[in-house]
């Protein structure tokens, strides 16, 4: 697996240093993989603060293992964390660098840490919390362990603390803001994570930085449900399905583990493994947001964004909380950090707004012109019969959706063919190519047919349409002959079309075959360079398959 890394034994400290340059008030301690609010700081030359030790609010401090990014230190912020403590990739920090980050943020008013469960990172958090109470520091302790996979038999170490965390960093964090005291903060901390549920499924590991291990075993076809973030084994394997089923089954699980009274108040979280692009997120989202509100919850707020991450993990996890009154108000609140995703506070339910009907009755059908109606149809046919090949050759020199975007074009016309003039025809057509087809074929497609459609309005003969449609294309697109595009097989064709159709297919064939050798220089083909050459240009190809088709249609008919 191919990262950015220099040293696996500096990359937490400089993945934190970045961090440090684009979070606005963030500061390293230094030497030390600990990140601070610069101006929350107690101790050293920066301290004490700018509030001075009697005056600033309760400290947040959280952390674990590093891995897990934007977990913990992207959250520290106002109104999140005062302060992240990392370890290594994911191992718990030392006792020492917990205690750094207690002594460097932590005022007469205290800190609570917030500790995700695991061994490590329990005895770590807690050893440093006992040191700083010896030194008369006021530190509090929360476990957060929100997973539900396990079950609650005895026979491990207790629920994990997974992304469900970070909801007790927002709500605690706002609270602390807000100017509430220890004993307040540390019990509205304790109370979420005692009410939170998570639930993940993973899809394919992730890479350890420096050995290039992958995180867990599992074959292409299979996931893992109840996958924890460090890798380790979840409750089952079982072959992969659409994701709305895995959205039921994460729901089924995390409701089973945590009932919920029918009306209840939820704020979800669905939360990417690392390697899961926000649009899979997102089609993840809208199923388990639609079957929370079938099981009689209201999603009070929904949030989504890779928070709690297992490096390059591809999956997700799912977390709900019921909310308590005045909970919302805190996820609410403003913070300072980037990394928390819910920015745009409430969301409201917008049923789709209705598409301006703008292409009907617009196009006035005149007389039939039943040549121009068989052409058309012919051109479309052939376009659907040479689909296969199409695609092949763009697979080759372009991203092979050629023939796919051109049968949807074609398709489009089938299903609701048109009657009318041959101009109003090339109208309709030109609308429907320029919906159905997109990319770059569509557009230019779409410009060719209107132009040529306005020179038949203007009275010109077929020839002049062709021709007129032609400079449509180059006037949009840009492409000269020679560049390698369908423009190498219109062009001539449409320079040849007064001497009649034999001139104009000869004409494109020949075009055709000069797109073979030459090198492709506008359009997607250009950027494949050398892999083009020796193949024709799709697109110009396309365009010999229906100029074939209009002949015959139009000496037949
Ligand atoms: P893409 O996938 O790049 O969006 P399509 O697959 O729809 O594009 O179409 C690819 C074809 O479009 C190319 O084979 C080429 O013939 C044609 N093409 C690309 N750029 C231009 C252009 N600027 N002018 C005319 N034709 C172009
Ligand atoms: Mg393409």
């Amino acid at each position: 697996m191919k990262k950015f890394l220099n040293d696996a034994d500096s990359f937490v400290r400089e993945s934190l240093e970045g961090l440090a340059l684009t979070q606005p008030g963030l500061a390293l301690l230094e030497g030390r993989t600990v990140a601070v609010q610069a101006d929350r700081v107690v101790t050293g030359a920066a301290g004490p603060g700018a509030a001075g030790r009697d005056c600033v609010p309760v400290a947040l401090i959280s952390g674990g293992g590093a891995g897990h990014e934007p977990a913990h230190a992207g959250f520290v912020a106002d109104g999140m964390l005062t302060a992240a403590v990392s370890g290594g990739v994911f191992a718990s920090p030392s006792v020492d660098a917990v205690l750094d980050g207690i002594r460097a943020v932590t005022g007469t008013a205290g800190a609570l840490l917030i500790v995700k469960s695991y061994t490590g990172d329990r005895l770590n958090f807690g050893l440093a919390a006992q040191l700083a109470q010896d030194e008369g520091y006021a530190v509090e302790t929360v476990v957060v362990g929100d997973d539900i996979a396990l079950g609650d038999a005895d026979t491990h170490a207790g629920a994990r603390g997974l992304a469900g965390t970070v909801l007790v960093h927002k709500i605690a964090g706002a609270l602390a803001a807000s100017g509430a005291d220890l004993a307040e903060v540390s019990g509205r901390a304790r109370s979420v994570a005692s009410r939170l549920a998570t639930m993940g499924v993973a899809l394919r590991p992730g890479t350890m930085p420096g050995s290039g291990e992958a995180t867990f075993e599992i074959d292409e076809d299979r996931i893992e449900l109840g996958l924890g973030i460090h890798g380790e084994s979840g409750v089952e394997q079982v072959g992969h399905r659409p994701a709305d089923d895995l959205a039921a089954e994460l729901v089924d699980r995390v409701l089973a583990a945590r009932p919920l009274d029918d009306g209840a108040r939820v704020a979800l979280l669905v939360n990417g493994l690392g390697g899961t692009p926000p649009a899979e997120l997102a089609v993840l989202t809208r199923a388990v947001h639609r079957l929370l509100g079938e099981r009689g919850l209201t999603v009070e707020r929904a949030y989504q964004g890779s928070v709690m991450t297992s490096l390059e993990m591809a999956g997700a996890s799912v977390t709900v909380l019921p909310l308590e009154d005045g909970e919302t108000e805190l996820l609410d609140a403003p913070t300072a950090s980037l990394a928390w995703p819910g920015g745009g506070g409430p969301v409201a339910h917008h049923a789709d707004v209705a598409v301006p009907d703008a292409d009907a009755g617009q196009v006035d059908p005149g007389e039939p012109d039943e040549r121009a109606r068989a052409a058309i149809d012919a051109a479309c046919q052939a376009v659907l019969d040479d689909e296969h090949r199409l695609t092949e050759l763009d697979q080759v020199v372009g991203d092979g959706d050629l023939g796919e975007a051109l049968a949807r074009g074609a398709r489009a016309w089938q299903d609701d063919p048109a009657d009318g003039s041959a101009a109003s025809l090339l109208r309709v057509l030109s609308a429907r190519c320029r919906r159905a087809i997109g990319g770059t074929s569509g557009p230019l497609y779409a410009a060719g047919l209107v132009a040529a459609a306005q020179a038949l309005e203007d009275g010109a003969d077929w020839p002049r349409a062709l021709a007129a449609g032609v400079d449509g294309i180059q006037d949009l697109g840009g492409a000269s002959p020679g560049d390698g595009t369908m423009v190498d097989a219109l062009r001539p064709a449409a320079d040849a079309a007064p001497d009649g159709w034999e001139a104009v297919l000869a004409a494109a064939e020949e075009g055709v075959r000069g797109t073979v050798e030459g090198v492709s220089r506008k359009g997607r083909a250009s950027y494949v360079g050398a892999r083009g050459q020796g193949h024709a240009d799709p697109g110009a190809e396309a365009v010999l398959t229906w100029l074939r088709a209009v002949r015959e249609a139009v000496r037949v008919g």
